[in-house]
């Protein structure tokens, strides 16, 4: 049996490994489908974790979380190309429903699934997925080197990957459905001062229109005036917030094995204990989650500590 299960290998798994590993849990196990790092591997810089700054050129997501996952296995961190489908309580033990393989048996579960990037839902957006309609900058920016692009949203990853954009494409038409920013003031103001990057305020994307060849442009229409705008984008980046992924903890009858809020999120204390003993959840998953690397971090290490404790109090 596993005595720690981790599902999800960002900085909240990831974290949770290194403390679980190193604080003496024998066999522990890191669930992700993925490569281990997280949403801000797609993020083009990260300045905000301590000690962790690099002024030119800035240290990107993926830079950051490379170093995560070699420290984590160096002390014993086992990795699960997996993805978790469910986890459940039987008595004393968790069973983790695996995609495609067998069930595996857990004495205590640390849940770090995060969140995924969430659609604006405009005309054509699924079609030109991957087409010219992108969530991550780092991934496709290069692709529009000295071409405009539309990027769709008023949040702190919007104004970011806003800016980021500007030092590669030619014009960056930024789309927000209001006047004001949800984003950090400082970075409003920065994107402000990047002389390439235009805001259209009041506004939304009605659709993307292309061709097999991908996107031609963008009608962006003015929700005050009703004004259609045509920006002729071949690039259109949509950074709209995210979903919880909260999936793994359903039961079978449409509710969740343990305590959720309105909005998907597991509840949980300040030792990151849900209202399952021996369930914990870290990171963006888990109610009042900052969303940020350094509180995620900061969670799953929790985590790990109270995990260790448990396996001790239950063996
Ligand atoms: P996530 O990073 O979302 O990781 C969850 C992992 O769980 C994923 O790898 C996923 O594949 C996996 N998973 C999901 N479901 C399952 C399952 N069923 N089974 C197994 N694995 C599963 N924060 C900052 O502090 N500074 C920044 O500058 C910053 N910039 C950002 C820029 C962008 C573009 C984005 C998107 C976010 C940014 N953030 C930033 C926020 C930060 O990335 C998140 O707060 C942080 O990654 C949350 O960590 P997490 O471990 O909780 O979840
Ligand atoms: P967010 O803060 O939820 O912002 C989403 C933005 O998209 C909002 O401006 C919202 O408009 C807009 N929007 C939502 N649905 C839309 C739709 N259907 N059509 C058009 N616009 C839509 O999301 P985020 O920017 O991804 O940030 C997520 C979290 O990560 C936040 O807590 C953020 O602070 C954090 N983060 C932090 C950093 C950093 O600290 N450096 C960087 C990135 C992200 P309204 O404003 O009108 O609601």
């Amino acid at each position: 049996m596993i005595d720690c299960a981790i599902v999800g290998g960002g900085p909240a798994g990831l974290s949770a490994g290194l403390y679980a590993t190193r604080g003496g849990l024998k066999n522990v196990v890191l669930y992700e489908p993925g490569l281990p790092g997280g949403q801000i591997t797609q993020s083009s810089e990260i300045e905000n974790y301590p000690g962790v700054f690099r002024e030119e050129p800035p240290v990107t997501g993926m830079e950051l979380m490379e170093q995560w996952q070699e420290q984590c296995f160096h002390f014993g961190l086992k990795h699960e190309m997996q993805k978790v489908e469910r986890v459940r309580k039987e008595g004393d033990r968790f069973i983790l429903t695996i995609e495609g393989a067998d069930s595996v048996e857990a004495k205590t579960v640390i849940v770090c699934t995060g969140s995924v990037p969430k659609r604006a839902g405009f005309k054509g957006e699924e079609e030109f997925l991957g087409r010219g309609v992108s969530t991550c900058a780092t991934c496709d920016g290069f692709f529009y080197k000295d071409k405009p692009v539309t990027v769709v949203g008023g949040g702190d990853t919007a104004l970011e990957e806003a800016i980021y954009l500007s030092n590669i494409c030619s014009d960056v038409y930024l789309v927000h459905r209001r006047d004001r920013f949800r984003a950090a003031p400082i970075t409003v103001e920065r994107a402000k001062a990047k002389s390439n990057i235009h805001f259209i305020y009041d506004s939304i994307v009605e659709e993307v229109y292309g061709d097999q060849m991908g996107v031609q442009g963008v009608k962006v229409r003015n929700r005050k005036s009703d004004k259609i705008e045509d920006l002729q984008t071949p690039g259109v980046f949509v950074f709209v917030g995210h979903n919880v992924n909260n999936e793994v903890l359903k039961d079978d009858n449409g509710g969740f094995i343990c305590e959720m809020n309105a909005y998907g999120n597991a509840v949980v204390d300040l030792r990151m204990r849900t209202s399952v003993p021996g369930l914990y959840a870290a990171g963006d998953l888990r109610i009042d989650a900052p969303k940020q690397v350094v509180c995620a971090a900061g969670d799953g290490a929790i985590a790990a500590l109270e995990a260790i404790a448990y396996v001790e109090e239950n063996s």
